[in-house]
Parts: structure tokens; sequence; C-alpha cells
């Protein structure tokens, strides 16, 4: 009988002019970008997050700590893939992954499916098994009012290779 486990991942990054809104690893044309050491990137930060969750090997700052100047601008899809492949080492595989992006703006649906290719990319499974959703909150809170976007992540891992992986 496969075994599975299940991580959870959050993350809120502040908005700000002069930067790229980097999400799932497409970059979005708008008037504000995500701050941040990385790219910001922060729905890929979530699911790095839920990987590690699963497996209880602490969270994105353990590992990829944004003291440490390898880091400061990197492409958060990179962590990612390191991220998989320090599970893949252990002997588990991600079986499917569902997140939700909260964004006031801009409009995310143009860009969802290029995110679940780079994020399954990544992870080294097809689009089908990672889900991301986009909603807004109605203008309510820190992301309503624009300065911020925050997201979820859960992910179940499995400890043998799904099919249709790569
Ligand atoms: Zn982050």
């Amino acid at each position: 009988m496969p075994v599975y486990r299940v991580g959870f991942g959050y993350d809120v990054h502040r908005l700000t002019s002069g930067r790229p809104l980097v999400l799932g690893g497409v970059t979005i044309p708008h008037s504000t970008g995500l701050e941040g050491h990385s790219d910001a990137d922060v729905l890929t930060h979530a699911v790095i997050d839920a990987l590690f969750g699963a497996l209880a090997l602490g969270d994105i700052g353990t590992h990829f700590p944004d003291t440490d100047p390898a880091y400061k601008g990197c492409s958060s899809i990179g962590l990612l893939e390191t991220a998989a492949g320090m599970l893949h080492r252990r002997g588990w595989y991600v079986n499917n992954l569902d997140t939700t992006l909260c964004a006031q703006a801009p409009k995310l649906a143009p860009f969802i499916f290029r995110m679940r290719r780079n994020l399954a990319t990544a992870m080294g499974v097809e689009p089908g098994r990672v889900s991301v959703k986009a909603t807004t909150t109605e203008k309510l809170g820190f992301v309503g009012r624009l300065e911020g976007i925050a997201s979820y992540a859960v992910v179940s891992v499995i400890d043998s290779k799904p099919a249709g992986g790569t």
C-alpha cells in the first residue's frame, strides 16, 4: 500500500512599485510587483513550504535563507526544483498540489495554465496534478487594499512514483 503525507504552505508578499510581478514563474504585466529578496514569487514560496511541510523538513527560510546573497533576485521556480529534488532523494513524489492565490488585481485567469505548467515541470509531474486558483478578497483586508498578495498551497506526496511523472 502506498503511503501518503500532506503538507500545507502559506505566504504573503507586499506589493510595491518598480518590481516585476512574478507568480508561479510567470511574469505578469502590472503596475506593481512583489517585494522580496528573491523574485518574491508568493505562489511558488507557498508551494515550497507545503513540500517541506509534508516531510517535516522545516520551511523555505531554513533551506533558502534570505540572508544568503546566492538567493538575491533568484528564480523561485529554481528553488522549487531544488526542493522537489530533496523529496525525490528521500523516495517521495508529488501526488497532487492545490493552491489558491489571493489577489485583488490584476486578473490572473489568462496566466493560470502557464503557472500550473511551470510548477508541474519544476516538481516533475504533469499539469493535471497541479491546480492553481485565484480569488479576490472582495476589496477586504490587505489583499483588497492592493497592499499585498497572499497564497495558500496544499500538497499530497506519495512514497512511490506516480504514473505520468517525469
Ligand atoms: Zn515568500
